[in-house]
């Protein structure tokens, strides 16, 4: 694959996806970042992460519009000429019991969290098809391989990655393109941040004790995975020794799913 790689990293701004953003533009790899944000801040990210020389852009893309998914692609081949590597990774989170779950945050997860994916694999897969190789990574998670109650959107769509991984492995596996899914457990980013307060809310206890419960509930190592874990996980993936994974879940997830 050519260097710098030409890389789009979804959800970008915050969290999973700035770690695997930072650690590419730390190879000298070409970084879209997207994902939301006050814009100040993201040209503060765009800067500091293009500090080492590798080229930065920001693209603001809604991963619920597949209009604006095809766009940025196009946008991004445009500007690069290819692009080489896309990692999947926005994604949002509600927690309610199915009876009670709002429809409309059911299609918002399932637009977000899975069709985004969908979309912007169609948008890439040609250009890597016409150049004989790619790279795509799903950030899915430990959802995508088991349950937990009151997650049903997001388990669902994080199942359905899994699956959309394994087809676009399978239809491009005699190329060099490779697609696989990384499955992480708690990871603390706000998303996870919010799933604490509201627990350590619900249960009056501090955010220490909700936390360490949050942990031994399900992640036997009783530690978080670190978005940099994540970031290194992309990066093996996508590096010489991923050649020949592909249609596979990677999972960070301290055993979680070892029960
Ligand atoms: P986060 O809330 O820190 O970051 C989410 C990112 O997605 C932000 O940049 C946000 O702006 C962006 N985003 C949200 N909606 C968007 C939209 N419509 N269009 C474009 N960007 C949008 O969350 P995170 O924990 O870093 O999660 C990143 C991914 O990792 C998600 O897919 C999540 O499901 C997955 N994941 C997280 C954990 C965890 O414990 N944090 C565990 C397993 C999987």
């Amino acid at each position: 694959m050519a260097n710098p790689r030409v890389a789009i990293v979804t959800g970008s701004t915050s969290g999973i996806g700035l770690g695997i953003a930072r650690a590419l533009a730390a190879c000298g790899d070409s970084v879209v970042l997207n994902g939301f944000g006050e814009p100040a801040a993201i040209e503060a990210l765009r800067t500091s992460l293009g500090a080492g020389g590798a080229r930065v852009d920001y693209d603001p893309a809604d991963m619920s519009k597949p209009d604006q998914i095809e766009r940025m692609v196009r946008d991004a081949q445009a500007r690069h000429g290819r692009v080489d590597l896309v990692v999947a990774n926005a994604g949002i989170q509600h927690t309610a019991r199915v009876d009670a779950f709002p429809p409309e945050r059911w299609d918002a997860i399932i637009a977000i969290n899975l069709s985004a994916a969908f979309h912007l694999a169609r948008a890439v897969l040609p250009g890597m098809q016409a150049r004989g190789h790619g790279r795509i990574v799903n950030i899915a998670s430990v959802h995508g391989l088991v349950a937990s109650g009151e997650k049903s959107a997001y388990v669902a769509a994080k199942h359905g990655v899994v699956g959309l991984t394994k087809v676009i492995a399978l239809e491009n596996a005699e190329s060099d393109i490779t697609c696989n899914a990384i499955c992480p457990g708690w990871v603390k980013t706000p998303l996870v941040e919010k799933q604490i307060a509201e627990r350590a809310q619900r249960d009056g206890v501090s955010i220490n004790v909700a936390q360490r419960a949050l942990l031994a509930e399900k992640e036997p190592s009783l530690r978080f995975t670190s978005v940099e874990d994540i970031a290194a996980a992309v990066l093996f993936l996508c590096g010489p020794g991923g050649g020949n994974i592909t249609g596979t879940t990677l999972a960070l997830d301290g055993g979680w799913t070892a029960r």
